[in-house]
């Protein structure tokens, strides 16, 4: 059976092509093509005849493919439903901003954290994505932005908050983040990468060591321990005050950043002492919190809150003197803003 050819990292490739004696050059040349270039097909960039031969006997270069694409008519948000080669199926959304794009990925089939706010986590654990499917999911969004918004094919930021974990399925996710940083692909700029956790310590370790720089986004949702069991049962295995307090020890990179996300639920978690408790808990940190009101989806048990009462939480964050932004939801309209992504069949 052939690799995939979007598994492989750089160095991955080079000692492919080194172990088989091809043209040296060729990694350089083959990254070049298909991750700077996006091209798909078959390389006609400078490469040996030898090594292309050994490279198309040997390597797959199929990428998920898009089974359905939801445009919001109120934003211009895309979602993408993707079908992977088990039937499975992934979702992928591109949220524009400034003429740019973020893209927001999935890194699992499914998600075993069963966070009560979230569509996914409702949908169980199936399995984790390989790197290709989750490299694969930018580079189709992509090529759709070239073929049907052409001159927008810009994507900016990369974020891990899509269907999965991230630090469950580590190793994909680690080899996706050092194919979109290599300089011969995507060359994307490393603060330009944002891994988004419920507080999953084993992969936070992996994170801190393995991919040095790349941002991280915390799930808090509230700073009481039996709420938070609630809406994120790993909070029970691993508690946000162990999870703050490995984070603490972790030196940051000048330009990387902790954002905690907060979304906040109607009579649960928005009031002034949840308030007041979150942010005497951040005080003092380098801390970015998002405040992101609930968004629902068929069967859910909250409520989003007014926007007066939310903009009261964050006046009471403001005291604290940390910075904090309300993030409006963008894309719900087709079930794709945070939280809403299920893709069960
Ligand atoms: S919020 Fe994230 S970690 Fe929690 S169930 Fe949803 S996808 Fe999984």
């Amino acid at each position: 059976m052939k690799q995939s050819f979007y598994d492989l990292n750089y160095s991955d490739l080079e000692a492919i092509i080194n172990q088989n004696n091809l043209n040296r050059s060729a990694a350089a040349v083959l990254f070049n093509w298909h991750y700077k270039k996006k091209e798909t097909g078959q390389c006609y960039d400078n490469i040996a005849k030898s090594s292309l031969a050994f490279i198309e006997n040997n390597f797959d270069f199929s990428l998920p493919e898009i089974d359905l694409v939801h445009e919001s008519t109120k934003d211009r948000t895309v979602k993408f439903l993707f079908k992977l080669k088990d039937q499975h199926k992934v979702e992928t959304v591109l949220i524009p901003f400034n003429n740019k794009y973020s893209i927001c990925l999935s890194s699992q089939v499914g998600c075993a954290m069963n966070c009560s706010f979230c569509f996914t986590g409702e949908q169980g654990f199936k399995r984790n994505l390989t790197t290709s499917e989750i490299v694969g999911q930018f580079l189709q969004a992509w090529r759709w932005l070239a073929s049907n918004r052409p001159g927008e094919e810009r994507i900016l930021n990369i974020v891990f908050m899509g269907q999965g974990e991230p630090l469950h399925n580590f190793d994909a996710v680690k080899k996706a983040c050092e194919i979109f940083l290599s300089q011969h692909g995507t060359s994307v700029g490393v603060q330009k990468i944002t891994i988004s956790t419920a507080g999953y310590i084993p992969g936070l370790k992996r994170w801190s060591q393995e991919i040095p720089g790349v941002n991280l986004a915390l799930s808090l949702h509230s700073p009481f321990a039996e709420k938070r069991n609630e809406l994120i049962p790993i909070n029970k295995k691993y508690p946000l005050d162990e999870v703050l307090a490995y984070i603490d020890k972790i030196p940051l990179n000048k330009k990387q950043f902790v954002t905690y996300e907060y979304i906040l639920i109607k009579d649960f978690n928005d009031t002034a002492d949840d308030a007041k408790k979150l942010g005497a808990l951040l005080e003092g940190k380098e801390a970015y919190i998002n405040l992101i009101p609930f968004n629902s989806f068929p069967g859910s048990r909250y409520e989003s809150p007014d926007l007066d009462k939310i903009e009261k939480f964050k006046e009471v964050l403001d005291t604290f003197k940390i910075t904090t932004l309300i993030r409006i939801a963008k894309g719900d309209d087709v079930l794709a803003a945070c939280g809403q992504l299920n893709s069960k069949n």
